[in-house]
């Protein structure tokens, strides 16, 4: 796809990875959505992105909310008159073990609230938005691209029982709906990020970030930038499709 007058949405758009992706796409001449929680954060990326030379707008949008999103996505198609890439980045982590022991007593296990707040935004936020989507693209007839952001803990991660079921989720469903929308000319993608230098991690102790960091093949974190560069590279790549790529600094958890 060449993106130059394109129209790209941005979930998560706001703050860290999303907002270093919709910068990265509004440098290839693409027109930028962004939806998030904070105004004050969209507002920011929308500068960032329209320092570009090109149309940003934002819209306040919970991508838990099926009539947010669907209200949101049909002002876009109005306003921009084309959808061309979805980029489901938009994501909360709440971490905990399964089950907490503590000298040999059980003292907590992840509550159903943690589990599901996760699931809400992690999983059912990128299904919604990517049905909402693909709808609208296959409605307008001109196809398009779907990018959900995943992570490397989809292999598996010690305390994240939640974030990991939702992660590989996101990859699967990218996988399968490659195979059900290719025929309207609707490719699709995810992306695993390693661990990325944005607030997430900001707030982690020194120590910690240290130690994560030691472990990572290329010792350092990514920075979002990278990360943005991968969802160019799905959008502009016409023989991509399904498949999830690592961009990791080459760890393995
Ligand atoms: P971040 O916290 O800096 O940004 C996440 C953005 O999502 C925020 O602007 C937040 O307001 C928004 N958001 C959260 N819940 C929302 C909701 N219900 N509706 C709309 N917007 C909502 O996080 P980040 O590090 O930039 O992460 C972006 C994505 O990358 C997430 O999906 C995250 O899981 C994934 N990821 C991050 C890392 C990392 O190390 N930072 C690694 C792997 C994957």
């Amino acid at each position: 796809m060449q993106l130059k007058g394109k129209t790209v949405v941005v979930t998560g758009g706001g703050r860290g990875i999303g907002r270093d992706i919709a910068k990265t796409f509004a440098a290839s001449g693409a027109n930028i959505a962004v939806l998030d929680l904070n105004a004050a954060d969209l507002e920011q990326t929308c500068k960032d992105c329209a320092a570009a030379g090109v149309t940003a707008r934002h819209y306040l949008v919970n991508v838990t909310k099926e009539a947010q999103i669907s209200t949101a996505l049909d002002r876009i198609v109005a306003e921009f008159g084309s959808l061309d890439v979805i980029v489901n980045n938009a994501g909360i982590v709440k971490d905990g073990l399964l089950v907490k022991v503590k000298d040999g007593e059980i003292v907590g296990k992840m509550g159903l609230d943690q589990w599901q707040a996760v699931i809400d935004v992690n999983l059912t936020g990128v299904f919604l938005c990517a049905r909402e989507a693909a709808e609208r693209m296959i409605r307008l007839g001109n196809g398009g691209v779907i990018i959900n952001i995943s992570s490397i803990s989809r292999y598996g991660n010690a305390g994240q029982t939640n974030y990991v079921a939702a992660k590989a989720g996101v990859a699967a469903m990218a996988e399968t709906w490659a195979k059900e929308l290719a025929r309207y000319g609707i490719r699709t993608g995810s992306i695993a990020p390693g661990y990325t230098r944005t607030d997430i991690l900001a707030a982690m102790r020194p120590e910690v970030l240290e130690k994560m960091t030691s472990m990572v093949p290329l010792r350092r974190l990514a920075e979002a930038s990278e990360i943005a560069h991968t969802a160019v590279f799905i959008a502009e790549n016409d023989f991509f499709t399904g498949r999830c790529i690592d961009v990791d600094g080459g760890l393995r958890l």
